[in-house]
Parts: C-alpha cells; structure tokens; sequence
C-alpha cells in the first residue's frame, strides 16, 4: 500500500490548469472516460477557481480518487500581492524555470483590465524596457500564463456567468514577447475566449507584439485576438535603435503584416492599436508626429501614445505633459483617433515596461548591462574628480 502512493507520488502529474478543451478531452479518453469530462472540470476549474477534485461534487468519488493519481490543478505561486492607492493591484507569481514574472490588474469604471506575462524575461531588447534588460530565461507554460488570470479571478471570487466579472480584458503586455511563445500563447488565449474558461470575447483579448512578422502571419487563421503593435518610431533608422527586431523586421514589412492580419479578421470594422511610448527628445517632436501621421495614413488604427514609465539607469526620461499633449493635438489633428495611457500603480511599480519580476537571466545580458552601469558611473565619478 505505502509503495503504491510512493509510486504514483513519483509519476509527473498532468496540470489540467493548462489544457484546453480538446486537451481536456484528450486527457479523459487517456483515462479511458468520456469526453464531456473537460466542459464539466473546466466549469471547475476556471469558473469557480477550484483546485482541490474533493471539491468537485458532481464527479464520482472513484473518478476524483482516480484524477488524484495522476492530475493535478496547480496555479504559480504566488509570492507577494500589492495593492496601488488607485485600485491597481500588482502580484508577483514564481514559475517553474525559477524566475517570477508580474501580473497587474487595472480597474477603470466597469471595465477590469488584466495585463499578463508570456516569458519570464524577453529575449528582444528594447532599449527602453526594463523587462528586456534583465534578459531572458523561459517560455511560460499554458498553465503559467492562465494561471495567472486564474489567480486574479479567483481572488475577487468565483465567476458564474450571470454576476458581473471582474475581469473584463485581458492584454499580453506584460513581460515577454508573446509571441515567441506561439503555441502556449495562443493556447492560453483560447482558454480564454473558450465559455467554459473565462468568457472573454475575441475583442477584449489583446495580444500586443513588437512586430515579430513570421509569427504575426501565423496567427492568420489561427486566432482572431486584437492586435496591438508596439511601433515606437516613425523611421527605420531610429526604430532600429528603440526596438532592435525592426534591423530584421522593418516598418513597410510590418505594415503588410498588420494588414494581412486585420483583413484575415471576419469584422473588418476592426483596428489594430498602434503603441508608441513617448521619449522625451527622441521620438517625441513635432518632426516625428508628422513623419508618424504619414506612417499610419494607410493604416486603419488607433495609436496609444504611452508616457515613457522610467526606471533606474534607463537613459531616457519622460515627456512633460506639454510634450505629451501637443504630439497627442498633432495626431488628433491629422484625423487619427488618439488616446494617452494612463499611468497606473506607479507606487507599486506596475506601470508598463516597469514589469520585472526575478528573472534567472540565461543571456547574461543583465550582468552585461550591470557591468555597463558601473563603468558609467566610474567615469562620472572620475570626471567629477577630474
Ligand atoms: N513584448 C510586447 C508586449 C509587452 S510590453 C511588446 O513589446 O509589444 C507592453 C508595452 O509597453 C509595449 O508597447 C512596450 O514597448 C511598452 N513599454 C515597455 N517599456 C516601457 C516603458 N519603460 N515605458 C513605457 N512603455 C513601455
Ligand atoms: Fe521585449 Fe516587449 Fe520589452 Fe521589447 S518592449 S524588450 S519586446 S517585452
């Protein structure tokens, strides 16, 4: 008797967390049941946040004693969970490579906004974002990436269909490039988008790239998540520096790309959201404006000016709200509709591009990076003393 628990405690458990319906229903058939089993644990699972089969009640107890053997429901860990004064709420959750990754929710009227990680760390390395300077270290799990939204929901309380949801949104615009995480990425998101996981409808899930084309083509066909493209820069020359894919993946194949992509869309009244966070002196005259409106004249989308969020050492500072104001008229101006992102959770550092959890970096381009710093600071210091 005490050999068999050894034994089945040795056996890897599947986390039912991150299967999807048609992984679900793989599952049960492996286990030699019926199919309907997934609609009925997924109920479980993400409607009420259950994670205990005990609790699953209208499962046999010779089922749950079976699933006990050989499944699991396991969510990460959470490690800290904060509050903002302004509603936002920010946890820090570890994963199973052993870095931990940030996701925030952001409250605004009845709308309830979840922002989620997709990688712990970012292999791409923008040069004003936090994330991309600690480097990267994993591709999260389907488990890692739903689990995060699991978590949210379940602690603002279970989610029957008929009460109001908390969470109304969900962006992938935490850490990581999502879509250099293609398959877990677009699991999770059918997760949910599925009725049995979270409900949402394609337009209030947001995957937001910074323009990795090969896979903004593969999506083709594959989902119909809103799209949001991180531009930054209205020439080919300055987004090279900002945002180094654009050296493989320049603006004109971009465009085609997101084009490709919104026409694949069965309602084509939608638009991509165009992100641009605003630097100030870089990217953010009155000359970059107006080579942006000539960018986007033939781009059907809205643009998202987002103040750039600072963070130590970064290199680059925040616009005045002037400056914000005035690239955000010449826009508007030029017939495109545009809005500033509000910064929110800026005291608990959950701002955008302030996501940096504890990244185990495999690159070393955080102690490069590092290793940066302290030779700037020993110059200035010996330019002081000089
Ligand atoms: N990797 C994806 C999604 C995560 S980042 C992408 O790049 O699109 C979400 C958004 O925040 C992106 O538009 C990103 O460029 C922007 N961002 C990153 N760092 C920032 C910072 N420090 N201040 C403001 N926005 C930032
Ligand atoms: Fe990665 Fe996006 Fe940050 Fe660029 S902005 S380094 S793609 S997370």
């Amino acid at each position: 008797m005490t050999d068999a628990v050894i034994a089945t405690d040795n056996v890897s458990k599947t986390n039912l967390l991150g299967l999807t319906q048609k992984g679900l229903e793989e599952f049960f058939v492996s286990i030699g049941e019926k199919k309907f089993r997934a609609q009925q644990i997924m109920k479980w699972i993400h409607h009420f946040g259950v994670s205990d089969f005990d609790e699953m009640t209208n499962i046999s107890k010779v089922l749950r004693e079976k699933l006990k053997q050989v499944a699991e429901v396991r969510a990460p860990e959470i490690i800290s969970s904060d509050f903002s004064t302004d509603g936002t709420r920010k946890w820090v959750v570890r994963v199973e490579s052993g870095s931990s990754v940030e996701m925030v929710f952001i409250p605004d009227g009845k709308r309830g906004t979840l922002c989620v990680s997709s990688q712990a760390g970012c292999a791409l390395d923008c040069s004003f974002c936090s994330t991309g300077k600690q480097g990267f270290n994993s591709d999260l799990t389907v488990a890692e990436i739903i689990g995060q939204v699991w978590i949210a929901a379940r602690s603002f309380g279970s989610i029957p269909a008929t009460k109001e949801r908390a969470i109304t949104n969900v962006v992938l615009m935490g850490m990581g490039e999502p879509l250099l995480n293609f398959d877990n990425v677009i699991d999770s998101m059918n997760l949910m988008m599925d009725d049995f996981g979270y409900g949402l409808s394609k337009r209030r899930v947001t995957l937001s790239t910074s323009g990795v084309v090969p896979a903004m083509r593969k999506m083709i066909g594959l989902t119909d998540v809103s799209l949001a493209v991180s531009l930054h820069a209205p020439t080919d020359e300055l987004r090279d520096i900002l945002v180094p894919i654009n050296r493989k993946y320049p603006i004109r194949e971009l465009k085609q790309a997101i084009a490709d992509y919104m026409g694949s869309l069965s309602d084509r009244a939608r638009v991509v959201t165009i992100e641009y966070t605003l630097l100030a002196g870089v990217n953010d005259q009155p000359e970059h404006a107006k080579a942006l409106v000539k960018v986007l004249k033939d781009v059907p989308c809205k643009l998202n000016l987002i103040p750039f969020n600072p963070f130590p050492h970064s290199g680059y500072e925040r616009p005045s709200n002037n400056a914000v104001r005035r690239f955000q008229t010449l826009m508007q101006e030029a017939g495109l509709n545009t809005t500033v992102r509000k910064t929110r959770g800026d005291d608990i550092d959950a701002a955008c591009g302030q996501l940096v959890g504890q990244v185990e970096d495999k690159t070393r381009r955080s102690a490069r990076y590092q290793a940066l710093r302290e030779n700037q600071n020993e110059v200035v210091q010996v330019e002081q003393a000089g």
